[in-house]
């Protein structure tokens, strides 16, 4: 057995590792690579293997650098199975249509500049028609329910708590009689969040790939976001004022609206307009009333209490499709919160309501997710004093907080939390740390070894390990 790291390695985007089984090509993950542009557009082109000698794909979730590949993949001749979770497969749906929608009109602007430079124009990395291709090959399996994904290896997918439909991956292999199991951790998530459940433990593992986003950092508690998000609104209602929340569309939008929604009933917010201003988190949205199966048991109960009670739907709440409606928002005279994308302010509809409202000194900009070096997200966090909008520069006047607490990514201690309990459980002999920058990942190797692991490894592109 052969395992192989062609993506998140040393950094955090792009995963894809090849695990090479009885002569069959397993591909865990195959996310697009997000970066500068034009490293990514090599990354996310040219695959180093030949993907139709791949046997099956096995995606841990929707996000697009775990899963926003697959198209390039079939558009190369991939015919094979793609395991996905039910609410994996469907998330996939709408992200990867966005996406595909991305990549069509990345390449009409680069197409441009090239007309008149007299060169050839690029093809989109792809289409919507190689999402619908891709679609069509996905094959959803539920949490804990045994496939066979080539003969010889037989996978489950285990909650991982990360986002709707998250999912570890433990594959049994049967090579000549050796029995192993490798377990791919995909997003390890955290415990007590928002509409989602906690990470489910490992059974037993001989060798564990394991992401190591936040491998040297720690996260506030939910607690902490939640009593964050509390004061902001109440200021914002105090003030008569905006309070503009980026937030990415999908999994971190509802979590939001769900722990307003909360705070209402629980009447600790005064009632104030909440419009949630983006097309994908309205669809992303539609997807998350379709699997309350995946809810916590919080969230469940809270479907229960009165009848036909909505977490993502209440009085006080207006989703937003059309471009007209979202410009109405514009002139909007009263108190109001409003949630859109881009959650790192690079794109959509945010980079309007952000135009808007940051040069008034009332308002507050709230971040809820992590801000990227070189966004525009990260430089209003920065408070730089002045940020170019949509071509033009803003003073940045507004009040600029930050929530952390919120990240569905396991901190430092979780991490090594989870994977404690996996060593408890079996004899781990080798754990590859993939999915986090070079630094975080070696700090969170050193501690995993003195945790009692007896190889650790952080590999970098390309490499590969017999196993
Ligand atoms: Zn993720």
């Amino acid at each position: 057995m052969k395992l192989q790291f062609w993506g998140a390695a040393q950094t955090v985007t792009g995963s894809m590792h090849l695990l090479q089984v009885n002569g069959y090509n397993i591909l865990l993950d195959c996310g697009l690579y997000q970066g500068r542009r034009k490293k990514a557009f090599e990354i996310n082109r040219t695959f180093p293997f030949d993907p139709t000698k791949i046997d099956a794909v096995i995606l841990s979730h929707a996000h697009i650098d775990h899963a926003g590949n697959v198209p390039s993949l079939v558009s190369k001749g991939y015919r094979g199975p793609i395991w996905a979770t039910p609410a994996t497969r469907d998330l996939s749906a709408i992200m990867l249509q966005d996406s595909a929608y991305i990549q069509e009109n990345d390449v009409i602007y680069v197409n441009k500049r090239r007309k008149k430079q007299g060169q050839k124009p690029f093809e989109p990395l792809y289409t919507k028609f190689d999402v619908f291709e891709s679609l069509n090959l996905f094959q959803s399996i539920g949490y804990n329910r045994p496939f066979e994904v080539v003969p010889g290896v037989k996978a489950h997918y285990r909650e991982i708590g990360h986002m709707l439909g998250s999912a570890s991956v433990s594959l049994d292999t049967d090579e000549y009689g050796q029995f192993k199991r490798v377990v791919y951790s995909g997003d390890v998530g955290r415990h007590n969040l928002p509409i989602l459940r906690d990470p489910a433990l490992v059974e037993s593992v001989d060798f564990m790939i394991m992401e190591s986003t936040y491998g040297q950092r720690f996260h506030e508690t939910p607690d902490q976001a939640r009593a964050t998000l509390k004061r902001a609104v109440l200021d914002t209602h105090k003030k008569q004022s905006k309070l503009i929340i980026p937030s990415f569309a999908v999994g971190r939008t509802q979590e939001i609206v769900y722990a307003l929604h909360e705070l209402i009933i629980n009447n600790e917010i005064p009632k104030i307009d909440i419009f949630v201003d983006s097309p994908l988190a309205v669809n992303a949205t539609e997807i998350f009333r379709l699997h309350p199966e995946l809810y916590d048991r919080n969230t469940q109960d809270f479907l229960d209490e009165i009848n036909s009670r909505d977490p993502f739907g209440f009085d006080s709440i207006t989703y937003v499709r059309d471009v007209e409606n979202s410009k109405a928002l514009n002139n909007l005279d009263r108190p109001a919160i409003i949630i859109s994308a881009s959650g790192m302010c690079e794109a959509g509809r945010i980079l309007h309501h952000l135009k808007n409202n940051i040069t008034n000194p009332h308002n507050t900009i709230l971040f809820v997710g992590y801000q990227a070096e070189h966004t525009l997200g990260r430089k209003i966090l920065e408070r730089h004093s002045i940020v170019p909008i949509l071509g033009e520069e803003y003073t940045v006047k507004a009040r600029v907080i930050k929530i952390d607490g919120y990240s569905t990514h396991a901190d430092h201690n979780g991490l090594l939390d989870w994977l404690k309990a996996a060593q408890t459980r079996s004899d781990l002999k080798k754990l590859f740390l993939v999915h986090g920058e070079l630094e975080g990942a070696r700090a969170l190797a050193n501690a995993a070894r003195m945790q009692g692991v007896p190889e650790v490894y952080v590999p970098e592109r390309g490499q590969a390990f017999k196993l």
